[in-house]
């Protein structure tokens, strides 16, 4: 029988993996992507949030831990469990070395809408390079690794772990360690999460997912039966609004459009619903693919000028070109006659006096709603660009309540060899809202925790076993 099991392919699985091997266990883990599919959300990533005091190799400055946690408690509102973000931002300091020993590398951050070189270090490669480290890693040091291995139950008896089922296989272990990411990719239960609108429209139909198609919550259903203690609201997921045109699953990042900010957002009916320049972008996408979800048929239209060409990542898909207002109208299908009177009551309200998109500039509009807040300049210079927005969906934050040692909870009562890591848990610290890189720094954090003490409950196990 094997030490320790895994469950799941990507950053908290092979984090928790590579953990309880240097630890002495026998591992498996257990994909249920094929080969080339594997590494769930983490393959599209690109950077973790750090704590460090002073500028340390690809970071600038210093990012304190108060400050971390003072943004994690703006972002969450409070539904975050300070033990365990405290632990979490505290490992973020001292990972990198641990991850560098893996093949993991880094590079400093890009220049662009996301001003985030203090704050999030960059994986040199993305996330796609550092799941193949990871990988890489894993198989030198012994970790078995098996693909196309979708785990659909488990057997749990007194709140201890006993097997893992693939259909009728069984696979037994002293120790296991959940890490089979959340719900996103499961449509039904986006669409029975999200409900019907007073619209009687199911928002959720038309929700894109940004990442994996393997996540579909299906051991979150499981624990969930088997009476383990959850955390967190279906509802809540990190949402951005991303590309139409972007495929069902796996657009990843190029499908985001960074140009909201530099323009103005428009509903189907070609009216404003939101305050563009309400605040830094780093701090407002992820507010975006919600509000888009609350308009009419969960579209919307991103409209920039050429003055805004270059001041933003050009995302993959070009944008709708037009010399005139008209006939961007036309092309994107939009009423024309409201979709002009939108766009005029706009430039006549635009107060320009200095822009600059990289402080929380003076122009904005006057007299209009919603305001524009900063950045508000006329759109007026051909050509015109129009991008047409979904929501995308990120991920989900319900989960398995832990604590500070990634136990899965029955009743309050912690396991003894059933531990929990990644996004099946990130809902402790993340209840709410998203600030940029956290989704990995909590998946570090934890699937290290859970392998060790996977393993350390593996060997009790063991123990027990002999005596
Ligand atoms: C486009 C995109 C960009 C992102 N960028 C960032 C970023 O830059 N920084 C950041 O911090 N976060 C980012 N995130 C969020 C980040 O991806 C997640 O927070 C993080 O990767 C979660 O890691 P995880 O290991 O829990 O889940 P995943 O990486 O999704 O891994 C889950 C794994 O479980 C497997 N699995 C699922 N069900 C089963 C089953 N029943 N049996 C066996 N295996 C199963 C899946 O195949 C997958 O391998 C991004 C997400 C997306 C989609």
């Amino acid at each position: 029988m094997v030490d320790v099991l895994v469950i799941g392919g990507g950053n908290a699985a092979l984090c928790a993996a590579l953990m309880a091997r240097e630890a002495g266990a026998s591992v498996l883990l257990l994909e249920s992507a094929p080969r080339e599919w594997r590494g769930g959300n983490s393959q599209h990533t690109r950077n973790l949030r750090c704590m460090h005091d002073a500028p340390q190799d690809v970071l600038s400055d210093a990012y304190p831990e108060e400050e971390f946690w003072q943004d994690l408690l703006k972002v969450t509102g409070g539904a975050t469990n300070e033990k365990l973000a405290r632990l979490t931002i505290r490992a973020s300091s001292s990972c990198r070395d641990w991850m560098r020993k893996h093949g993991v590398r880094f590079q400093p951050s890009l220049a662009g809408t996301l001003h985030l070189s203090r704050t999030n270090a960059f994986f040199m490669g993305g996330g796609k390079a550092l799941v193949n480290a990871y990988y890489r890693s894993a198989e030198n040091l012994g970790v078995q690794i098996r693909y196309n291995a979708p785990v659909d139950s488990l057997e749990i008896r007194d709140g201890q772990f006993v097997a893992a089922r693939i259909g009728n296989e069984r696979i037994e272990a002293k120790a296991c360690v959940l890490a089979a990411g959340g719900f996103e990719s499961n449509r039904e239960w986006l669409r029975e999460a999200w409900g019907q609108n007073e619209r009687g429209e199911w928002p959720a139909d038309n929700f894109l997912i940004r990442g994996t198609r393997f996540n579909q919550g299906v051991l979150i259903k499981h624990m969930m039966d088997q009476g383990a203690d959850i955390i967190g609201d279906p509802t809540q997921a990190h949402c951005v609004a991303i590309d139409a045109r972007a495929p069902l699953y796996d657009g990843g990042i190029v499908t985001r459009v960074d140009a909201v900010s530099l323009g103005v957002m428009l509903n189907r009916e070609a009216k404003r619903f939101y305050d563009e320049g309400e605040d830094f972008w780093p701090k407002r996408y992820a507010i975006w693919g919600r509000l888009v979800a609350l308009q009419p048929g969960q579209i919307g239209y991103c409209i920039i000028d050429s003055k805004a060409i270059g001041r933003f990542m050009p995302p993959v898909f070009p944008g709708v070109t037009a010399q005139t207002l008209p006939e961007l109208a036309r092309k994107l299908q939009l009423d024309e006659a409201v979709f002009m009177k939108t766009m005029n009551d706009y430039n006549a309200a635009c107060r320009v006096a200095t822009f600059d998109h990289t402080v929380l500039d003076d122009c904005h509009t006057e007299n209009l709603s919603p305001p524009k807040t900063h950045w508000a300049r006329p759109i007026d210079t051909a050509p015109f660009y129009g991008y047409a927005l979904r929501p995308g969906i990120t991920f989900t934050y319900l989960g398995l309540r832990i604590n500070e040692k990634a136990q899965v909870h029955f009743n309050g009562v912690p396991s003894e060899n059933l531990f929990v890591a990644g996004e099946m848990m990130a809902g402790n610290v993340l209840g709410r809202g998203y600030t940029a890189g956290v989704g990995m720094s909590i998946g570090t954090a934890f699937g290290r925790i859970a392998g060790t003490q996977a393993a350390a409950a593996a060997r009790v196990g063991s123990e027990h076993a002999a005596a």
